[in-house]
């Protein structure tokens, strides 16, 4: 009455790899066709890890996720960096011309940092050159 299984490579791979989704013993007897007691003898000897029982039952498993990839870091845009931190640093300090110099695109990009003129965003000669170099009356 006990028969014997086979075990080819293919089934133990496949085994190995239900094993380690996390699948319940029954469930991985079910798709390699062999019964439950095959299963576990297999693992045992194997020497597969042991996972958390799914028959005990209860979601408390907690933060033990089996296999956790590690997220890939978003790739900064460099040239976005140098003005976000020149952002940032002006947030701290209002009062400061935040005419901006040089191109944003590139890392020496920085803003003027001068003392404003009450009630505009740029110091006195970004507020003349501002508003002398808008091309607002370009017909005449
Ligand atoms: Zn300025």
């Amino acid at each position: 009455m006990s028969a014997s299984v086979q075990w080819d490579e293919k089934r133990l791979e496949k085994l190995k790899k239900l094993w380690e989704m996390g699948l319940p013993i029954s469930q991985i007897g079910e798709k390699l066709g062999v019964s439950r007691n095959a299963i576990a003898g297999k693992v045992h000897r194997m020497g597969l890890p042991k996972r958390q029982s799914p028959i005990a039952g209860g979601n408390k498993a907690g933060a033990s996720s089996p296999r956790r990839k590690p997220e890939a870091t978003p790739i900064l845009n460099r040239s976005d960096l140098p003005l976000k931190l020149a952002l940032r640093n002006i947030t701290w300090s209002r009062s400061k011309c935040s005419w901006p110099i040089g191109d944003p695109q590139s890392t020496d990009f920085h803003f003027c940092g001068d003392d404003v003129v009450t009630g505009k965003p740029y110091c006195n000669s970004h507020c003349f050159e501002a508003y002398t170099t808008n091309r607002e009356g370009s017909g005449s």
